[in-house]
């Protein structure tokens, strides 16, 4: 007999735990291991945002809140949106949560029956589809490419759409590529959306990391959807604070509650000391963000000069989030000094990892092989110094 739901059939291992565990090891064993597969920043969390939350603690906030999260929080939340996107809503429609992955989850659980389609344009960020699964849903994954700055296409989304598509997931600065869609792209989709009633996730969680293009947020590019998007967000990546798991969202009032309700029978509200942080990370002063961008911008520019410098690796620039995910294509095929060949990304990243110890993610895990994601969100002297044994690991296949 097993214990186990048959819904657990459905989600695949993580094509990265074997990497994660090979990491760990060769850490245990005395390694030096620099890990390149994080979706993280290394930055510290703002002062001024951790003090709010040591003086929540202080000041007795420790109880639970509305499940939603407090009514002061809710109000910044608001003043963020129509602040910094343009998106005017009342508190009735924002729901704060554990992270922006537990309010992603409990959107598509509150709102998919067995069989609804939602489409996922890939690369995709690695949870969307499993997600999907878990509540019973089919992922139909878009394939974008290169070519088209590894964005949707109005014509890529009119072919996929069916009677059957309950959302659309639009994740700009995408995860892994960094794509930001321009408002004119994003309007191009609306006006396919516009002749069906698919809901629409956007997933902003990347909206302060972006270069060069600006960030546009999907609801304020398509006031006349807004009826039917939900916007994801958090202070996980803006603000360097994956760890205090907070994360928000807005949409329609409807969906909003049924994700209230499925929050109160299962995890209630987030910590509120986090959510005393997350209200001094939204209502402060972002000045800090702008040195953060500058750090970023050079991290990624050393990483694009590397891999253009490593015979069978290329990028494009991508420009936003924290990822460069690297053409991997030139080294399949490639030989290794023990003689086995590298038959695939996941082949190149194994390889990586024990002979460089340096950490990357395959394009696989993201639904698009021949592809590596390296995650630039760390100091730039470890940055130099796995560029370094990337290039010589390499050098030495054949
Ligand atoms: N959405 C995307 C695209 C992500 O990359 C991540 C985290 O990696 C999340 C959502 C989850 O963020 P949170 O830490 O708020 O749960």
């Amino acid at each position: 007999m097993t214990y186990l739901a048959t819904r657990m059939s459905v989600v695949g291992a993580s094509p990265t735990a074997a990497i994660s565990d090979t990491l760990r090891r060769l850490s245990a064993e005395g390694h030096s291991v620099i890990n390149l597969g994080e979706g993280e920043l290394d930055f510290a969390t703002p002062s001024h945002v951790c003090e709010a939350g040591i003086a929540a603690i202080c000041a007795g906030q420790t109880k639970y809140t509305a499940v939603s999260g407090t009514a002061e929080l809710k109000a910044a939340i608001a003043r963020k949106f129509a602040r910094e996107n343009g998106i005017d809503v009342p508190v009735s429609r924002i729901i704060a949560g554990a992270g922006a992955k537990q309010l992603i989850f409990n959107a598509l659980l509150a709102t998919i029956d067995a069989g609804d389609e939602v489409l996922v344009p890939a690369p995709y960020w690695v949870s969307y589809p499993d997600m999907v699964r878990l509540t019973g849903g089919v992922p139909v994954i878009v394939q974008t490419t290169p070519d088209a700055g590894w964005k949707l296409t109005p014509e890529a989304l009119a072919q996929a759409l069916t009677p059957r598509t309950k959302w659309v997931i639009l994740n700009s600065p995408n995860n892994p590529t960094g794509a930001v869609y321009s408002q004119a792209e994003l309007q191009a989709l609306g006006r396919v959306l516009a002749d069906h009633d698919a809901l629409i996730m956007a997933d902003d969680i990347y909206e302060h990391m972006v270069q060069e293009d600006p960030f546009v947020a999907p609801a304020s590019a398509l006031p006349d959807l807004a009826d039917r998007i939900l916007t994801i967000n958090g202070v996980s990546k803006g603000y360097s604070m994956t760890g205090w798991r907070l994360g928000y969202a807005t949409g329609p009032e409807a969906l909003i509650k049924a994700m209230d309700i499925l929050q109160s029978q299962s995890t209630s509200n987030a910590s509120t000391i986090s959510q005393a942080a997350a209200i001094a990370a939204l209502d402060g002063d972002l000045g800090f963000m702008s040195d953060w961008r500058a750090s970023l911008k050079a991290r990624r520019d050393l990483l694009l000069a590397a891999i253009a410098r490593i015979p069978g690796l290329s990028s494009d620039v991508p420009p936003g989030a924290f990822y460069v995910f690297a053409d991997c294509s030139g080294l399949i095929g490639a030989t290794r000094a023990d003689g086995t060949v590298l038959e695939s990304d996941v082949d190149v990243g194994a390889y990586l990892v024990s002979e460089a110890h340096v950490g990357v993610v395959p394009g696989t895990a993201f639904g698009t092989p021949g592809y590596l994601r390296l995650a630039y969100a760390v100091d730039d002297a470890l940055l130099s110094e796995a560029v370094d044994r990337i290039a010589a690991t390499v050098a030495r296949l054949t």
